[in-house]
């Protein structure tokens, strides 16, 4: 499987092994691994193997990416046992706060996550 890559991207870095991560899963479509800066007890990132910008960036060309990417998550839960229950978060651009510009899944789980803003 080829995937388009951007040389200065640090998820895409992540993703070819040029820089270390802690892996959780990975498959043809995705890779996934934990946030060096957990915000809950298990917090996983779930990454597209192609460089897409994030969730705005979403085409009819490259969107197999997305539904791939859940569908790791699905297995991602079953693999870590989050049966309890886990949140799944992408932000997208300035205002959402997004720091990494290549499309990534916050999963949150391993609390009872209080703050719901829907
Ligand atoms: P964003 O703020 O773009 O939604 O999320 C980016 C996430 O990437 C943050 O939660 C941040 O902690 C995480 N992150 C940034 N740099 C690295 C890194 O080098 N390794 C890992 N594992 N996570 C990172
Ligand atoms: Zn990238």
């Amino acid at each position: 499987m080829e995937h388009k890559h951007d040389n200065d991207c640090l998820f895409c870095k992540i993703i070819k092994g040029e820089i270390p991560s802690d892996k959780v899963y990975e498959d043809d479509w995705c890779y996934a691994f934990r946030d060096i800066n957990p915000q809950a007890p298990v917090h996983i990132l779930v990454v597209p193997k192609g460089h897409i910008g994030s969730v705005g960036e979403i085409d009819e060309s490259n969107s197999n990416y997305s539904a791939k990417c859940l569908e790791a998550i699905a297995k991602i839960s079953r693999q870590e046992n989050l049966g309890g229950g886990f949140r799944v978060i992408s932000n997208c651009g300035p205002d959402a706060g997004q720091t990494v510009m290549h499309l990534h899944f916050h999963v949150l789980a391993g609390k009872t996550m209080g703050e719901k803003m829907l």
